[in-house]
């Protein structure tokens, strides 16, 4: 399950929609608390692939290393990745899940028209993707 503080929801709803017509990107702090995630903020990253921008994201390493830097000194740990996708439905791509690790939320948006209209969290499970409950606490 993922908790996701609501403004911080909102931070990365409004980020996916600036991004439009390109994937936006970004990782999830937080802590677990049991078998849920909790988001506490959500730190923004470049979409790293410049090629394929529309269909594909890719977060680099360097700014893996920086968020994980910056979740340390708040006492937090990357619980999760968010992306968006364009046009399309907020369920993972087969390319997304062959980039994902167990342990995290990939919490996905769908963005039409500039709008972002829907979000799902999907975890690994068997190497495949299992939706996850999503609860916005304030
Ligand atoms: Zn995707």
């Amino acid at each position: 399950m993922l908790k996701i503080k609501r403004s911080e929801l909102e931070k990365l709803l409004r980020q996916a929609e600036r991004d439009y017509p390109y994937e936006t990107c970004g990782l999830l702090l937080g802590r677990r608390e049991g078998d849920a995630r909790v988001v506490y903020e959500v730190f923004e990253t470049p979409n790293a692939n410049k090629e394929r921008r529309r269909d594909r994201y890719e977060i680099s390493p360097h700014d893996y290393l920086k968020a994980e830097d910056y979740a340390l000194e708040k006492g937090l740990e990357i619980v999760g990745v968010y992306h968006s996708h364009p046009d399309h439905p907020d369920r993972p791509s087969r390319f997304d899940l062959e980039r994902a690790f167990p342990e995290l939320s990939y919490l996905i948006v769908s963005v039409r028209d500039g709008k972002a209209v829907s979000y799902r969290s999907w975890e690994l499970e068997n190497e495949a993707f299992k939706e996850e409950e999503v609860l916005v606490w304030d």
